[in-house]
This record gives C-alpha cells, structure tokens and sequence, in this order.
C-alpha cells in the first residue's frame, strides 16, 4: 500500500494534466517500488501512448485527406475553365484570358487580338457521320489550331464547333497571318475511320481597344465572322464599324420577314413549265417575292438564306405550300387547269429534315382536296446527298402521300447515277448553268446530249430551266427533252396572269411567245 502523501500521487495527477492539455509526449515516472501506484502510473503512460499513436494517424489522415481535397479542387477549377472534348480553354476561361491580355495591352505596344472561327460544314458532318466522328473532327481541328499559334496564345472552344484564339500583344497584321495559317492548316484533309472529310471554317478577327471589356471584342469578333460567312467558305474579316451597320439592317431585315410571314407582303409568282413537244403549259413553279414596305420587292435569294439562318424557313415554307395549293384549288374550280397541271414547290434541306413537314403537306392535300400527282415538290440536289437517314425517310413518308417529287438544280451537285437510281425521284430538273453556252460553245451539245442521256438512264425524266432563246428550246426539243421553262417562254407571272397562259398554250415546234 501507499501513504496519503506519497509525493508520486501528486506527480500523477500533474501528469495527467498534462497529458489532458495535449501533451501527449509526456510520461509519468514509475517509481522502483512496483507497487499498485506505480501499476496506475504504467497505465497511464499506456493509455498515453496509445493515445498519441491514434493522434499521430489521425494527423497523417488528415493530411492526406487535405492533399487530395486540395487536388480534386485543382480538378475541378481546370474543368471549369477547360473543354472536356479538347481540353482546350472554355468560354471562362478564355474571357479570363482576354481581360487580362487587355490589360497588358495597356503597357504593351501591340494590343491584344481575338480571332473566331466557325467551322463551315460541321453540322452536316456530324448529322451523316455520326457524332463519334464529329467528335473527332473537333479533336482534331483543336489539334491544328494549336498547332498554328504561339505557347502564349490561348486557343479556346466556346461549344458547338465554334472556337476562339485570344493573342496578346500581337496587332492585326500580324494575327491575320496566323489566322490564314489556321485556315491553311484546315485545309487538309481529315481522316475518318471510313473516309476522310474537309471542314474550313469562317474567321473573324477583332483587335482590342483601349477601355474595351472582353464582351465587346468577342461581339465585335462575331460580327466579323460573319462577315466572312456571308462572303463563302475559309475567308477572314477584320472587325470595322461599318459591319455593324450591315448586322443591323440583317437583322431589321429579319424583323420585317417576321411581321410579313405574318401579315402581308409576300407573294408567290409562277413561272410555266412547257412540254416541249406540244408547247402544252404543263404546269408552274410556285416563285417567293417579297414586297418589302419601304425596299421595294426582294428576291429570294437574298431572304431565304437569311430565313434559314434565322429559323423562320419552316414558317415561310409551311406559307408556301399552303398558298401555292391553295392557288392550284383555285384554278382547278375555275377550270383554267386540267388534271394533268402540276405547281412545283420549292422545299428547303430543313423542311425536308423535319417531320412535321410529312403532316403539313398531307393536311394541306387533305384541306383542299388537291389531287396529290397535281403537286410536286422540287427538292435540291444537295439537300438530298447531303441528307441523313431521317431525310431519306421523309422523302419516302411524302412519297407516300402520292405527291411529284423532282430534283432541283440537277448537274451542280455530285449525286452519283447510283445515287440518283435509289431516290425515290421521278424526275430532274436540269440547272441553267448547263446550257448557257448552247448557241456559243461548241462544246455544248454534246454535254446537253450526255445529261439527257444520263437522267434517262436513270429511268427518269429532265425538265431543262432556264431556257431563254428559241435555239435552245428547239435543241432540247430536238434532243427529246420532255419539258423547259425558262424567260423564253415566260419570266414568273402572277397568279391571276396564268389561266389566259395555260389557255393559249405554245405553238408545238415552233415553240415561243
Ligand atoms: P430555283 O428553284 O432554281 O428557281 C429558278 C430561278 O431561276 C428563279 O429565280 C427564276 O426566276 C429564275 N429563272 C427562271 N427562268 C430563268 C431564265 O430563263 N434565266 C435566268 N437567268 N433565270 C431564270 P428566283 O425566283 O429569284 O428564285 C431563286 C431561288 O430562290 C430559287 O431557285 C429557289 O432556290 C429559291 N426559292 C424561290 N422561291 C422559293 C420558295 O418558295 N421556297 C424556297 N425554299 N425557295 C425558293
Ligand atoms: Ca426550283
Ligand atoms: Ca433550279
């Protein structure tokens, strides 16, 4: 046994209070007696120990833990700033880095530029290919750009296919170089697992200003590829002012088409389609104008591109087919048309593309009571080879419906006579390119002579347009082309100046106004 005052009880209690206050090195000292007291203080240092050990991992633990909390938070803040497809910078990251290239720009003397570009044919590519090879595409386009700049560059994917380059201290001049090289570096092909594909791209270039925020450059670099897109295919335009101009016409422009597919100001005109051998109007080409308010009449081809662009093309087409079908009621009630008169309409790749168009088409047939042979819908070459599988399936849904379908603009695309044999197509329409040296070329007949034979191969049947003297008429005629259209017979008319049209019909052989 111990005494009441054993100096070793005081000791162990300071000792405990040491340890209780985090001392965990601390050890009590046992005394030689060996005695319970001592067995006590042994315990103690035990439980000391033990204590200290599972402190000592807990410390390690936590610090491990710390690490790796430290390293997914780097993760996550490169994944923030990064693409994951390219691993190229993203939108944030690249304003980032354009802030402060402006900033620089202030003591540097060159200022920052901004380069945009858009690649040209991605959608398509990614719609027929598939998006695995779409992905591969933005893969390696971000590879090449890469390739194209300087480490200080910051090279970024905004989504989509559209990309930007952010180049301090580098000035217009010199960024335009850099800018070609990139276009001159997606020139070369890219290989696919079954084929290899180009994609140029669009460019826009936007130097900083003193006071500019990042938002502005980037505008200003998106108006000035723009510009480039509007002009064709791997150009490069450097902002101005003025091309502001041009956006806000573009899109006062857009606002008016908005309110007239709603109101007033479009009409269709059409143009005769004239069977060759007898001069019989066999039908019209429903044509779109636009009698702006103040611009006066636009033609399509400056605002269809822009309907497009701009979404509104199923709207305008929807409009289309229901007034030219309507129109074709029309004259059937007023038997100015017998049941052999067909109205050709115009369907744009996106109408094509979208199901409802099937239903509009069948509503409208339905509607009027049209018969469906009356109508035929002129579809573009390139709007068809270019077209995917749900394509295929809608020219077949409305090829069900009983409707004419022919292709539009024939000889300026690449469909393959394979191709042409496998649409569900009954006849071609030959583009005017193709016989514009009739009469000058010698050349000419002969291949007039060879695109006749070729569509007849195909077991189908030509409509030549743009047909605009006799000699010509009288050579296609000869030829055994079956019908034409073209400002030799008629330019497009009105609706009401058709029936007299069709009534008088144009004189068979020697055919002509
Ligand atoms: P397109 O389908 O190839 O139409 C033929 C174009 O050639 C028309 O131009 C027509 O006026 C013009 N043309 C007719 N005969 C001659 C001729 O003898 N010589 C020459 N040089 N030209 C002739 P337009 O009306 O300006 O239409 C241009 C294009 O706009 C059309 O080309 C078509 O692609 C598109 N378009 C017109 N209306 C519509 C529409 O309702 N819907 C859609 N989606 N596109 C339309
Ligand atoms: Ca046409
Ligand atoms: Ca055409």
């Amino acid at each position: 046994m111990f005494a009441d005052n054993d100096p070793r009880l005081s000791q162990l209690l300071e000792g405990i209070v040491r340890l209780a206050s985090g001392d965990l090195n601390s050890r009590i000292e046992v005394s030689p007696a060996r005695d319970e007291l001592d067995a006590i203080i042994m315990g103690t240092n035990l439980l000391a120990e033990d204590l200290q050990i599972i402190y000592e991992e807990l410390e390690q633990r936590v610090e491990v833990r710390t690490k790796l909390l430290h390293e997914a938070h780097l993760e996550m803040q490169k994944m923030a700033m990064q693409d994951p497809l390219t691993g190229l910078a993203n939108r944030s990251a690249l304003l980032t880095a354009l802030k402060s290239a402006q900033s620089d720009g202030a003591r540097d003397t060159l200022p920052p530029v901004i380069l945009l570009l858009d690649l040209d044919a991605f959608k398509s590519i990614n719609d027929t290919q598939g998006h695995t090879a779409g992905d591969k595409v933005l893969i390696t386009v971000a590879d090449r750009i890469r390739g194209a700049v300087r480490a200080t560059d910051v090279v970024a994917r905004l989504g989509g296919d559209e990309f930007a380059i952010v180049m301090p201290a580098t000035g217009a001049d010199q960024a335009a170089v850099v800018g070609q090289r990139i276009l001159a570096a997606l020139k070369e092909p890219i290989e696919l697992p079954d084929r290899s594909i180009r994609c140029g791209a669009s460019v826009g270039l936007s130097v900083g200003d003193a006071g500019q925020g990042p938002e502005e450059m980037l505008m200003q670099a998106d108006v000035a590829m723009y510009a480039s897109k509007a002009e064709g295919l791997n150009r490069l335009h450097i902002f101005e002012p003025g091309l502001l101009l041009v956006r806000r016409l573009r899109s006062q422009l857009l606002d008016d088409l908005r309110s007239a597919l709603k109101g007033e100001g479009l009409v269709l005109n059409y143009q005769p389609v004239v069977e060759l051998a007898t001069g019989r109007v066999e039908g019209v080409e429903a044509l779109i104008r636009w009698n702006h308010p103040s611009r006066g009449r636009i033609m399509p081809d400056e605002f269809i591109p822009l309907a497009e662009e701009a979404g509104l093309i199923s709207e305008l087409g929807r409009w289309v087919l229901t007034t030219a079908v309507e129109q074709l009621r029309r004259w059937v009630d007023e038997d100015a048309v017998d049941s052999a008169f067909s109205v050709r309409i115009n369907i744009s790749a996106t109408d094509l593309q979208s199901l409802q168009f099937i239903e509009d088409v069948r509503g409208v047939l339905k509607e009027t009571g049209v018969r469906p042979e009356q109508v035929v819908l002129e579809l573009t070459e390139m709007a068809i080879v270019k077209g995917n599988d749900l394509d295929r399936y809608s020219l077949g849904g409305l090829r069900g419906l009983g409707v004419g379908i022919e292709i539009d603009d024939f000889g300026t695309g690449y469909s393959s006579i394979s191709y042409l044999r496998r649409l569900p197509v009954d006849r071609v329409k030959v583009d005017r390119s193709l016989i514009v040296g009739l009469g000058t070329d010698p050349n000419q007949p002969a291949l007039v002579a060879a695109v006749l034979q070729l569509v007849r191969a195909c077991g189908l049947e030509a409509v030549w347009e743009g047909v605009e003297t006799a000699e010509q008429a009288e050579h296609l005629r000869t030829l055994g082309c079956l019908s034409a259209q073209g400002y030799f017979f008629s330019k497009p008319l009105p609706a009401d100046d058709i029936p007299a049209l069709v009534a008088a019909a144009f004189p068979a052989g020697n055919i002509g106004p």
